[in-house]
């Protein structure tokens, strides 16, 4: 299978909820190891070498507790390594992944984030405690199993149907045949939610047989986070998320809190309990649990659940085994820092104080209160410094532009595994502390309504000299080692020249040196990434045609037509006005939809008096248009839609609407483009075995 097969269904698996939460990444192409899987890449440079061997001996190797976490209560693993997509593609395959469990240190892989990639290798069943399992290595996150009287209460089933189904099957095989009694989403981010009909029937939940447990809000976030900047998001997926990277060493390694996402089946069945109060209480099939609504952390609906008659802590996302984004580099908005520090400290308080076993919805559990509570007062105070740190430094006139070369962690924190920054780098969330609370200007009036890199970069050339000083200088730099001086210079040469192969492939060799000194591995993976589109482009066709019918469902008109707003092309526009009343008779949902200057509004609630035009449409059949499946105009023709009034409107509405394209490039010249075979990398160095799950 080539490149755009497997990358597609991963796409559109994501196009909604996209990426987020996690997804997508990694193309499952096998490389070997000890090459590089692109022709003009480059080996870790002299520099980069010095700086692991330096890492190695400065970070705390010797605390092996992690390691002894990870691999403990191991009961079994599985005889294969592949999961199958319905589809007929590997939806999952761990094995990818096994050349880092070959004891070898890569030079071309941070030492920290090498270690935090072996301890994602964990694969099979483990046991918690007695009565709490997880399967682990099945996709990004655990899915977790809780026995109950007569059956088992899932915690988060993973982002796909096949690899949450493959995961009930294997636990049922080795520790007895159970029905799934309720489902627990701990939050908003399809990690935790796409795979529920891998163990959960529609038709139990509606009769109420299987209980969905949701915290307040789930189903306002789980989808709209993800929609109006989606194609955007979807497309810097490429650069946190590394799509296009084969597995290997100079390659995708990790995701920091997984291997990857699965490429399978996205669905979703709306919960049918949800957890409205801060501290609720539930006992469900005899299993006693305390919900902990954490709103405002790692997703903006989420919830910790205790467990006192085992002595139990899940700590959903909010705690696992790295700093979290408090801005995630494929977009999202920033998330608050201290907030997530204080729903740490209420859990700590409310159930650290006796907990024996935290676990969670990524990582490894911790035994023993010590244990949990030294994890939960480490990243309570790593988040905490980092909202205040970076605050204290910003009061005292440090920018968005600098706080990152200035903000450090703590040396106390920064000699503990539980305080490293893997998904979000101490970077990125510095200056994200600085954007939530100041936003993106540093108060210099020449960064307010600056040039466009493009406009400014050709007199920069001209000032220096033209190109050729620029690459002498260029290479001299990378030669020093100076890479973040490189690519100061060297970006400007690209973007005045785009077609400059010379410059393109410097600044590349210069991104991927810093690309391998980067313990996250959302920001190696971004550095790695624009060097592959600088010396390769993206491959054409990797556009998502369409979205999973949950999601769909999920998604309200309101978004719906917010999003139509979006897609209008406001210079088409301007000058045109009309309002259209929008009537949905099955969910008794109306809307005036207004085009007036350039813009198109909507209103729930309302119907125009004057419209142009009426428009009624059941929304059951609505959705069919919104998933790309069913298009608007045959609506009409079979008579579901009914129009009454003035057509034009709606035509012209039609031709006004832009189809947003995946392929756009980010940096010059690495738009989407119909590769060569000799071009392409996953022409060349396949998995060929599809078979296995
Ligand atoms: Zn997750």
């Amino acid at each position: 299978m080539n490149a755009k097969n497997i990358i597609l269904p991963m796409l559109i698996a994501t196009a909604l909820s996209g990426a987020v939460w996690a997804a997508g990444g990694g193309a499952i192409v096998k490389s070997d190891p000890s090459k590089h899987f692109d022709a003009k890449g480059k080996m870790p440079s002299k520099y980069t070498v010095d700086l692991q061997n330096a890492l190695r001996k400065s970070l705390p190797f010797e605390d092996e507790r992690d390691f002894e976490e990870a691999k403990k209560g191991f009961i079994a693993a599985p005889d294969y390594k592949q999961i199958m997509a319905e589809a007929g593609h590997v939806a999952w395959d761990i094995g990818s992944y096994d050349w880092l469990l070959d004891g070898k240190d890569f030079d071309s892989i941070h030492p920290s984030l090498q270690r935090q990639a072996i301890l994602n290798m964990s694969y099979g069943l483990y046991e918690v405690i007695p009565g709490i399992y997880q399967v682990r290595g099945y996709d990004l996150a655990n899915i977790t199993f809780i026995k109950s009287d007569t059956g088992w209460i899932v915690f988060d089933p993973l982002t796909a149907k096949e690899t949450a189904a493959a995961a009930l099957k294997f636990i049922n095989e080795k520790l007895g045949e159970r029905p799934v009694v309720a489902v627990v989403y701990s939050h908003s981010h399809a990690d935790h939610f796409g795979g529920v009909r891998g163990v959960a029937d529609e038709e139990d939940v509606k009769s109420g047989k299987v209980k969905i447990i949701a915290p307040s809000g789930f189903m306002d976030h789980a989808v709209s986070e993800n929609v109006y900047a989606g194609n955007a998001m979807n497309r810097r997926m490429f650069m946190q998320y590394g799509v296009l990277l084969p597995r290997g060493p100079f390659g995708h390694v990790d995701q920091s809190i997984g291997k990857n996402t699965a490429a399978g089946n996205l669905g979703l069945i709306p919960p049918n309990v949800i957890i409205k109060d801060d501290i609720e209480e539930l006992t469900v099939d005899g299993v006693k649990m305390v919900f902990q609504n954490t709103p405002g952390t790692e997703a903006p609906s989420e919830m910790n659940t205790y467990f006192p008659d085992l002595k139990a802590f899940w700590a959903a996302e909010n705690i696992t085994g790295t700093i979290h984004n408090i801005y995630t580099l494929r977009g999202a908005l920033v998330r608050d820092a201290l907030e997530w520090s204080k729903q740490i400290n209420h859990a700590l308080y409310l159930f650290g104080q006796e907990a024996e076993v935290m676990f969670a919805s990524h990582s490894w559990p911790r035994w023993g209160n010590d244990r949990v509570q030294e994890v939960m007062r480490s990243q309570r105070d790593t988040y905490a410094n980092l909202n205040n740190g970076v605050l204290h430094l910003a009061n005292q006139g440090v920018t968005i532009n600098q706080i990152h070369n200035v903000y450090e962690v703590p040396q106390s924190l920064q000699q503990q595994w539980s305080a490293r920054s893997y998904h979000g780098s101490v970077e990125h969330n510095s200056r994200a502390v600085v954007n939530r609370y100041l936003g993106y200007w540093d108060g210099n009036p020449t960064t307010l309504i600056p040039l466009s890199p493009e406009d400014s970069a050709g007199l920069y050339v001209e000032m220096m000299g033209g190109a050729k000083p620029i690459i002498v200088k260029g290479k001299m730099l990378y030669d020093e080692g100076k890479y973040r001086h490189a690519q100061e210079i060297l970006n400007k040469l690209v973007y005045a020249e785009p077609d400059n192969l010379e410059a393109k492939n410097l600044l590349a060799d210069v991104f991927e040196q810093i690309g391998y000194q980067q313990e996250s591995p959302s920001v190696r993976n971004s550095f790695l990434a624009a060097a592959y589109e600088l010396r390769n482009g993206i491959p054409s066709g990797a556009s998502p045609k369409s979205s999973g019918p949950d999601m769909i469902k999920a998604m309200t008109t309101e978004l719906w037509l917010d999003f139509l707003g979006i897609r209008l092309d406001s210079k088409k526009a301007d000058g045109k006005s009309f309002k259209i009343n929008l009537v949905t008779p099955d969910n008794n949902e109306e809307f005036v939809v207004e085009l007036s200057n350039g813009t198109l509004t909507n209103i729930m609630g309302y119907q125009a008096k004057d419209a142009d035009l009426t428009i009624s449409i059941n929304r059951t059949d609505l959705e069919q248009t919104m998933m790309g499946a069913v298009s608007f105009d045959e609506q009409i023709k079979s008579g579901k839609a009914k129009l009454k009034g003035d057509k034009k409107p709606y035509d012209e509405l039609k031709s006004m609407l832009v189809h947003f394209d995946l392929g756009f490039e980010i940096l010059p010249g690495t738009g989407a483009k119909d590769l060569t075979p000799e071009e392409n990398p996953f022409q060349q160095e396949e998995l060929g075995d599809t078979s296995g799950g």
